[in-house]
């Protein structure tokens, strides 16, 4: 009865154990009715499915925005330097451009902005 009353126990105690760390409950339980402290020490050294996963999702969403973060960032740096500021009106123009479209300024040829 006593020997009855203890695995029920170890099953209980396993079956919980695995459930708040994500494992079958069922076969922890079973697990534990028969050897108990073997299995607790079991659920407590494995790692948690459920954390590892979200974990892993975790990091992909921090991968994936600093992804696109440098993306913007280069597109940035792409855009400014295609550009140059007319020195006379102080509007953007394409680098490439000879004659300011907004005042009419007359750049120096290439190699200087
Ligand atoms: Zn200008």
């Amino acid at each position: 009865m006593e020997f009855i009353a203890i695995m029920m126990v170890g099953a209980i105690l396993n079956g919980l154990l695995a459930s708040a760390r994500g494992r079958s409950v069922a076969g922890w339980a079973l697990f534990g009715a028969f050897f108990p402290l073997i299995s607790l020490l079991i659920l407590v050294l494995l790692k948690n499915p459920k954390a590892e996963a979200e974990k892993a999702a975790a990091v992909a969403a921090a991968n994936a925005d600093y992804m696109r973060r440098v993306e913007e960032h280069r597109a940035a740096v792409e855009l400014q330097q295609s550009e140059k500021t007319c020195p006379r009106c102080a509007e953007t123009v394409k680098k490439a451009a000879l004659v300011c479209r907004f005042c009419g300024h007359e750049f120096a040829p290439a190699g200087r902005a």
